[in-house]
């Protein structure tokens, strides 16, 4: 049994970009751990918030739910305020992210791989995939927390394959899908650069097609952030698959080609 280590910005990321591998590895009888960097302050609040219910505090029964069917050993929380998108006012809140030290965020993430001890640990490429603050901040912080832990967990990077997006985004356009929610991979994303990373710097494409139904209960679980996650649960069941069956990853060091593959 190895133990794995997924480190997330926000509650919900976990749904769209990794909750297929998490699922396989409780499946497969390895421990799974989840981090989250901040409380998703900023996410939609739902039409039914309870009178003196936050969004975070949802947004945590949320996550906690999804984590429980996910079959996550471990919940962590950082403790940080989300920073909202690049140019909010959020951004400049004393708790917020990206107002933190990266060392100080970095050596409490390093506590967690202490006390978890992964054999593997996966963080965001550069840019978190489409530029929104927290994620990049994601992105440094676990890059120097594994240095911090003497770089014994295998280091991995959660990213979405530009190119097959690409190829879904065409296919679904062909079959009339209106705009398939404007997904456009090579759209300027917050930081102005297209979505993810193009196949050619991926390493490894993981299979988890076999975990796509649970994977939508999972991402069910985050009901409150309409635009996000709705949007994608209300794909048909094919366009869910396409998208959903795999997960792609880039191990930090490697230069390798993209092959089909496993963390273990
Ligand atoms: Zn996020």
């Amino acid at each position: 049994m190895s133990t794995i280590m997924f480190v997330h910005a926000h509650p919900d990321d976990e749904g769209t970009l990794t909750a297929g591998a998490m699922i396989r590895a409780a499946e497969e009888g390895h421990r799974v751990v989840v981090v989250f960097a901040t409380g998703g302050e900023h996410g939609e609040a739902p039409d039914d918030l309870r009178p003196g219910e936050t969004v975070a505090q949802r947004r945590r029964a949320e996550a906690e739910q999804a984590a429980r069917i996910a079959g996550v050993a471990g919940l962590h929380w950082l403790g940080y305020r989300d920073s909202g998108m690049a140019g909010w006012e959020q951004n400049h809140h004393p708790r917020a992210f990206l107002q933190a030290d990266p060392e100080e965020a970095a050596e409490r993430l390093a506590a967690l791989i202490a006390s978890e001890r992964p054999d593997v640990l996966v963080g965001y490429d550069w840019h978190g995939n489409y530029g929104h603050p927290d994620h990049i901040r994601v992105h440094q912080v676990v890059r120097r927390a594994a240095e911090l832990a003497g770089n014994r967990p295998r280091l991995f990077e959660a990213t979405m394959n530009r190119d097959l997006v690409r190829r879904l985004y065409r296919t679904a356009l062909d079959g009339g899908i209106e705009d398939a929610q404007g997904f456009d991979p090579d759209r300027p994303m917050n930081d102005g650069n297209p979505l993810g990373t193009p196949e050619a710097e991926i390493n490894l494409q993981v299979d988890v097609s076999a975990q796509v139904a649970r994977r939508r209960e999972v991402m069910a679980c985050h009901a409150s952030q309409v635009t996000d996650i709705q949007a994608w649960l209300s794909l048909p069941a094919e366009g869910y698959a396409a998208m959903f069956s795999t997960e792609h990853y880039v191990e930090v060091g490697s230069s390798d080609p993209i092959r089909p593959g496993w963390f273990f």
